[in-house]
């Protein structure tokens, strides 16, 4: 292995529908492999908050769980891989989602030298992310994702990394709203498995099991991908 290969910074992608359970894998591998989670939803949350222009246009197309521009989410993702927490390496969360972005990343990772170390499908069951996505909830203090019935905190209604007492729900986690973005998912991100399939980095894992069991097997992956 090359010195450059070593000290280059780690790009992984984990791709997979609403509820595939990229948020709570990706905070898994920040914790135990110092890598930052760049989740695209979390950065147009937080810009629909702060009433940002791209805020204000994001806003409506979340709420129907349609995809928002490539233009407004390239240049978003943009701004964040330029800071500098990015050179531990990144875990990308819900980016891509379209083949204009995947395509927008490659030019973005060349411009440093930078490339993909894995591109991670997480594989399940549609019927099952409407379960996971309906009970899904968040601690507003921390971020901490939790479930109704696969992942309550250790005393109801406090988180276990934080202690805060406040919990919220995302407003697009209803049910028409799943199944359109699961259709999002399916009409215009799925292709991306080809994509990086062809590319040679794609990885596939089976993440219908026990959250733990699916941390294991992405462990596994990202020490062979990102040594
Ligand atoms: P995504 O980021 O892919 O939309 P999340 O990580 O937010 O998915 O997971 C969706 C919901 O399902 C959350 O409430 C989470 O606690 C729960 N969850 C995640 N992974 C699993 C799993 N392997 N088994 C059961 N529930 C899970
Ligand atoms: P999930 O994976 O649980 O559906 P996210 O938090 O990743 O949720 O995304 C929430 C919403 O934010 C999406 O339904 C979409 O409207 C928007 N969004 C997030 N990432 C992208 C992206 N890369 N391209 C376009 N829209 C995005
Ligand atoms: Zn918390």
């Amino acid at each position: 292995m090359t010195t450059d290969v070593m000290t280059r910074p780690a790009v992984l992608i984990l791709l997979g529908p609403p509820g595939a359970g990229k948020g709570t894998q990706a905070r898994m591998l920040e914790e135990s492999f110092g890598l930052v989670q760049l989740s695209t939803g979390d950065l147009l949350r937080a810009a629909v908050a702060a009433g940002t222009e791209a805020g204000k246009a994001a806003k409506s197309v979340m709420e129907s769980g349609g995809l928002v521009s490539d233009e407004i989410v390239i240049a978003i993702l943009r701004d964040r891989l330029a800071e500098p927490d990015c050179a531990k390496g990144v875990i990308l969360d819900g980016f891509p989602r379209t083949a204009v972005q995947a395509e927008a990343l490659d030019a973005l990772l060349s411009e440093t030298g930078q490339k993909i170390n894995a591109a991670i499908s997480l594989e399940v069951d549609d019927d099952a992310m409407v379960t996971r996505v309906a009970g899904r909830y968040t601690c507003a203090g921390c971020g901490e994702g939790y479930h109704d019935t696969f992942k309550q905190p250790q005393k109801a209604g406090t988180c276990d990394k934080c202690g805060s007492t406040e919990m919220k729900r995302r407003a697009d986690d209803n049910a028409e709203t799943v199944a359109s973005r699961l259709a999002a998912y399916h009409e215009q991100t799925a292709p991306l498995i080809t994509y990086y399939g062809d590319k040679g980095v794609l990885q596939k894992i089976d993440a219908m099991g026990q959250i733990d069991e699916v941390a294991n097997g992405l462990a596994a992956i990202v020490k062979t991908a990102a040594p």
